[in-house]
């Protein structure tokens, strides 16, 4: 993995945070006379090809020549295919999926980049991991909402933002910083708080919580299954209870607006009492520990998933995992009781 460049000094224990009360009242200046670029008109790329044009901008966008680009055109986009958007512009955001990227670039973005252009890139993951080659005279920034592309648009347009990560991952003519934070603006990145982060740390925490977060709460819901229903207890009962009534989801909305621990309030006093005489028990330092610590520094840092997700049958093996995951007595459980209970 790429590590941290000059700019990330700029990075300490607390991110610095850059907030503005309206995209109006922002400075959009190092965006104006650029002739800036859309490439990919999909979840984040209509959404902030919008967002460019209502903050005065008039960006071209560059698609394939199938649905997305009719509706680029439909909405009045000055449409074009992406090496000529790419060609044009002398800013590019590119938004096509992350795995599209690397021999995209290659073949069609690079070619059309000038010294002095800039790439903004929306996910820190391929330029962290090398694997976007970008012609050495060209800025590389990230802008990356943390948020769907539909709501980067409805947050846009009722001004309540939404967060995201900035940072420069190359300066090559010493204006990166000012594109980065006027593109951020530019987009509504400001109006909900822009964190100055790192295509590293965006990628590296992308990743854990993808494949050590998630992974040991699916392995708790599959655990808990297990024993409950071992327990004697139906599947329509112990489904329910663990997530099929939606309460987790409930939960975890009340976290992000409470407080981890602060939500605690909303439950009964004998399940406070239980979850937490419950979590001190635990070995904070235990096997989890282990386990989250081997994921971050072995596998993610390491750049060994990164070259496992790169090889050519990753794609393959990714679906047999799929099947082998809709086989388990938790997933087959699952569909009966949905089916019986019509959801
Ligand atoms: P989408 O899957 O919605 O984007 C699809 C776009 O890419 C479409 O315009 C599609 O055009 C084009 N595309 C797909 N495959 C190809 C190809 N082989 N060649 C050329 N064009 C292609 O992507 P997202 O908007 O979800 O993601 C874009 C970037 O934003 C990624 O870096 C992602 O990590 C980042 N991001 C996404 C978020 C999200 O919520 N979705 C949140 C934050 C960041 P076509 O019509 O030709 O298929």
């Amino acid at each position: 993995m790429r590590e941290r460049g000059a700019d990330h000094a700029r990075v300490m224990a607390h991110a610095k945070i850059h907030r503005d009360r309206s995209i109006e009242a922002s400075d959009l200046a190092a965006l104006s006379g650029r002739t800036i670029a859309v490439l990919g008109f999909g979840n984040q790329g209509a959404a902030q090809a919008a967002n460019l044009r209502d903050s005065g901008h008039a960006p071209i966008v560059g698609n394939r020549d199938d649905e997305y680009a009719t509706s680029a055109a439909e909405e009045g986009f000055d449409l074009r295919s992406i090496a000529d958007a790419a060609a044009a512009a002398d800013l590019a955001l590119l938004l096509v999926p992350d795995e599209v990227q690397p021999s995209l670039v290659a073949e069609q973005v690079a070619p059309g980049l000038r010294d002095g252009d800039t790439l903004v890139v929306a996910s820190g993951y391929n330029w962290a991991f090398g694997l976007l080659e970008v012609p050495a005279g060209v800025d590389v920034v990230m802008v990356a909402p943390r948020m769907i592309g539909a709501a980067v648009r409805d947050r846009y347009v009722d001004r309540h933002g939404f967060p995201c990560f900035v940072s420069v991952e190359r300066d090559a003519t010493g204006r990166a910083w000012d594109t980065t934070m006027a593109v951020a603006r530019a987009i509504g990145g400001t109006l909900g708080g822009a964190i100055v982060s790192s295509a590293r740390e965006e990628a590296a925490l992308d990743l854990f919580s993808e494949q050590a977060i998630w992974p040991a709460v699916l392995d708790v819901l599959r655990t808990a299954h297990r024993v409950a229903v071992g327990a004697g207890f139906t599947e329509e009962a112990v489904l329910n209870e663990l997530y099929l009534s939606a309460e987790p989801a409930e939960v975890f909305a009340h976290i992000a607006r409470d407080g981890l621990f602060g939500q605690l309030g909303l439950h009964s006093r004998t399940s406070q009492y239980g979850q937490l005489r419950s979590l001190a028990a635990l070995d904070e330092h235990g096997d989890l520990a282990t386990r989250f610590g081997r994921v971050m520094h072995e596998d993610i840092l390491s750049g060994d998933f990164a070259r496992e997700w790169s090889r050519p049958d990753a794609g393959e093996r990714l679906d047999t995992l799929r099947r082998e995951a809709d086989a388990t007595p938790l997933a087959v459980a699952e569909a009966e009781v949905r089916a019986r209970l019509d959801r």
